[in-house]
């Protein structure tokens, strides 16, 4: 099968590789319908995360199902199904909790950027559509995948609420769509933080009231002028640079939260400025497998279209023009079909 294997910074190739198969009998099978660039995989394009070995690369899939081990009993061969970049048992204390993403049994998916790919703890993981989705559809269920339940895991982590005031930090496709999750979940001010014209504009077409241009201190000071002179309820932090940790934390008012998604890279949480703030801070993987049912059904409804996100679709053979358009921010997100 054809698959996206990164060579060193900035080399993205396409290759012939062996097929998937099942390993455990909590495997499944399933053929890619449609996979995408993550925003994290520029680390390593970028040379900002060590490459190491060749290596598959693509954590976001939606597919149908090829084949199943022996005990997957819950999604059959030939539904098609949307699963999270963190797989799950789905049975575990963890799991029990709603925590699916600190699973006990967890394993990352890194190898979706591929025409088949093998799913670790299918049965807990994977959640199957009642009939195959129509193809104008599939953008927003394999955004639910990742960006979509990711920026609901951090409208929810900063406590958005029916009335608050919510800022967003970051105008990549997690914080775009973590401004339909506020909007979802009842923001009624949405504040987007973005110099970036045409990720502005969806920002505003998916629920931001007001956008903010300005960055650090002086983004600070206008989401301060905006909200009465303390600060929002809820700061979704979707990013993960020191800048926009800081300006996420400087922008939440005293009892405000914040939820930070983007994974930190160099950031430093001062405790004695983070106690005397007395801002709640919440973050990590987002436990997408609780989210999945219900965003899926938002989907499915038309009541959201988080797929706008994707704004490049390519062959998969094109993966290498998928990352750069993405790394010279020609895209916001580049969706591959195999
Ligand atoms: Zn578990």
């Amino acid at each position: 099968m054809r698959a996206t294997v990164i060579h060193a910074p900035g080399d993205i190739r396409v290759e012939d590789v062996p097929g998937p198969r099942i390993v455990k009998p909590t495997d499944a099978i399933i053929r890619t319908v449609a996979t995408c660039v993550c925003g994290s995989d520029l680390w390593p394009y970028r040379g900002l995360e060590p490459v190491g070995d060749p290596h598959p690369m693509g954590h976001e899939y939606v597919g149908v199902v090829e084949e199943t081990g022996s005990e997957v009993t819950h999604v059959k061969p030939g539904q098609f199904v949307v699963g999270s970049f963190a797989t799950s048992d789905n049975t575990c204390a963890n799991c029990r909790k709603g925590w699916q993403s600190s699973c006990l049994n967890r394993e990352f998916m890194s190898t979706c950027q591929a025409e088949y790919v093998r799913i670790p703890n299918a049965h807990g993981t994977l959640v199957a559509t009642d009939e195959h989705p129509s193809g104008d559809l599939v953008p927003g269920l394999l955004a639910v995948s990742d960006v979509m339940g990711t920026g609901w895991y951090a409208a929810l982590a900063a406590e958005v609420k029916p009335g608050s005031t919510a800022v967003v930090v970051g105008d990549g496709a997690v914080g775009l769509c973590g401004v339909i999750a506020a909007k979802e979940l009842g923001a009624e001010r949405i504040i987007a933080m973005s110099r970036h014209e045409s990720r502005q504009k969806l920002a505003l077409e998916f629920g931001a009231t007001d956008i903010v241009t300005e960055r650090g201190e002086d983004g600070v000071t206008r989401i301060k002028d905006l909200t009465g002179g303390i600060g929002a309820d809820s700061v979704l932090e979707c990013v993960g640079t020191a800048q926009s940790m800081r300006q996420a934390l400087h922008s939440a008012r005293p009892g405000g939260n914040v939820g930070f998604v983007g994974v930190p890279h160099e950031v430093a949480v001062d405790g004695q400025e983070l106690f005397f703030s007395q801002v709640g801070l919440r973050g990590g993987p987002a436990p997408v497998r609780r989210y999945l049912p219900d965003l899926i059904d938002r989907v499915l409804s038309g009541h959201i279209n988080p797929g706008k996100v994707f704004d490049l679709t390519l062959p998969l053979d094109q993966v290498a023009e998928g990352y750069k358009a993405m790394d010279e921010r020609r895209a916001i997100k580049t969706l591959l079909t195999p």
